[in-house]
């Protein structure tokens, strides 16, 4: 991809080959992107995807980074951050509609209402990333999913904007499936009446839980694996004696277990190989098989 002539394209926003994604991840791990491009508006995403797809380039959409494990060679083709999609609008009062465009960031959506007398998704507060993110992983804590407050998402799906209700969409724990290339670029939210007050409890008692659970001091990913039905992944990986293990400069956080955390330098080897290591113990000693929920993408 090193000849592409960019010039052909007419794109108003920021491009540019080679960016470090260790720049773009939670992590700090992650090697070059062929393309790395922040479309400036609607418009522009879809002249570039439609760029891309003239000159069969795939594309990769990332939101915050806070849950993905980019590989040391980076990423083939392009990566496109809706980073400057950062709108909100309450569409319809009377219904509680929201609409949020999807690099907005989950805590000024939650603010957002807030400062107008809605509510409902303070669980989002505390969740790093974007809307995009969010709804690509059905996001939650607490036993709430950001799906269940929405209802409906907009898809730039074959080259065309539209609405889905979430109801005709298949999701569940930790995912929602779309189809292959589609690209969220809002969604539509239901909120309930709800004090201003009230919803500032739930961010403080929110980020006072955060702070005595999350605070693991380096870099991470959150939750690496995900609970499976009816379990905990951290007390499995406890029972596992695998706490505070370390490969190169990765390791399960002393703080929390199911945090695997970056004691510097790591690389998206040492994460994999720590993974590998993590699931292979819980596996032997639980009988449980652990599954990813930080996702890898691009070349080890
Ligand atoms: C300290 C910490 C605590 C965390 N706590 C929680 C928690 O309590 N609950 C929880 O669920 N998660 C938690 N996470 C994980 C993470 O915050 C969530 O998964 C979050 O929703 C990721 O959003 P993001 O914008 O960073 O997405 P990214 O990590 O950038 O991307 C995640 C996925 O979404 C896709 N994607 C992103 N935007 C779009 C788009 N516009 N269109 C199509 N696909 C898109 C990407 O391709 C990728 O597959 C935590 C992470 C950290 C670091």
């Amino acid at each position: 991809m090193s000849n592409l002539n960019l010039s052909c394209l007419s794109f108003r926003g920021r491009i540019a080959q080679g960016e470090l994604l260790s720049g773009h991840t939670s992590l700090k791990v992650g090697g070059p992107a062929d393309l790395f491009a922040v479309p400036e508006d609607e418009a522009d995403l879809l002249e570039l995807v439609s760029w891309l797809d003239l000159h069969g380039i795939s594309r990769f959409i990332i939101g915050g980074g806070y849950n993905l494990l980019v590989g040391d060679g980076g990423i083939r083709g392009a990566v496109v951050s809706l980073e400057r999609f950062t709108g909100i609008n309450l569409i319809d009062p009377s219904q509680g509609l929201l609409r949020a465009q999807a690099g907005a960031d989950n805590l000024t959506v939650v603010r957002f209402a807030q400062e107008r007398g809605f509510g409902g998704i303070g669980f989002m507060a505390g969740i790093p990333g974007t809307v995009g993110g969010g709804m690509k992983m059905n996001a939650g804590a607490y036993g709430s999913g950001i799906m269940e407050r929405t209802s409906s998402l907009t898809l730039l799906r074959n080259g065309t904007v539209a609405d889905f209700p979430v109801g005709e969409l298949d999701y569940g724990y930790r995912r929602v499936s779309l189809a292959p290339g589609d690209i969220i670029l809002a969604a539509t939210f239901t909120l309930v009446k709800r004090g201003q007050a009230e919803t500032e409890d739930e961010i403080r008692k929110d980020q006072e839980l955060r702070r005595t659970k999350h605070a693991v001091g380096y870099p991470s990913a959150g939750s690496f694996f995900k609970n499976p039905p009816g379990q905990a992944a951290w007390r499995l990986i406890d029972q596992a004696g695998v706490r505070g293990v370390q490969v190169g400069g990765a390791q399960v956080s002393e703080v929390h277990s199911n945090f695997l955390v970056n004691r510097g330098g790591a690389t998206a080897r040492d994460f994999l190989a720590l993974a590998e290591r993590v699931k292979e113990r819980v596996k032997v000693i639980t009988g449980v098989e652990l599954e990813e929920e930080v996702r890898f993408v691009g070349d080890k």
